[in-house]
């Protein structure tokens, strides 16, 4: 054989062309399943890892998801990367060119630069997460 783990399928159809036994399919099956080897390698598709679940926000801002993209061609100013914010409930969507993903970078842009951050600071009522950005600059 070709000592490798090829599966019933496969398996079966080597056998086939070499040897001829009684009951040499059920023996067959049987071997393969159990082979430990071929019991904890995955043919074929992968499962799907679990459906995405809906990010729930029941105001405006309530909730700020941002992402950061890049490295991309380096515009004039020498930005790399771009930091998009999304209201998840308005989907507003904001784009920032930022010159590096170091964190005090990011934390300045949301702090200073996101209409979240501009209306905490209209409100006087800075979020939790915006005065521990804050620190961080
Ligand atoms: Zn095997």
């Amino acid at each position: 054989m070709t000592g490798g783990h090829l599966g019933v399928r496969r398996t079966l159809a080597q056998v086939q062309r070499r040897a001829f036994w009684p009951r040499w399919r059920n023996d067959v099956r049987t071997f393969c399943r159990r082979c430990a080897s071929c019991q904890t390698y995955r043919r074929g598709k992968l499962p799907r890892i679990g459906a995405l679940q809906p990010i729930l926000a029941e105001e405006p801002f309530e909730r700020l998801n941002f992402d950061l993209t890049g490295p991309h061609p380096r515009t004039r100013r020498g930005s790399v990367y771009i930091l998009t914010c999304l209201c998840p409930f308005s989907k507003l969507a904001e784009a920032f060119p930022v010159p590096n993903k170091e964190a005090a970078t990011i934390a300045r842009v949301l702090v200073e630069q996101t209409i979240y951050a501009d209306l905490a600071h209209r409100s006087k009522v800075l979020p939790t997460v915006v005065v521990r950005l804050m620190v961080l600059l």
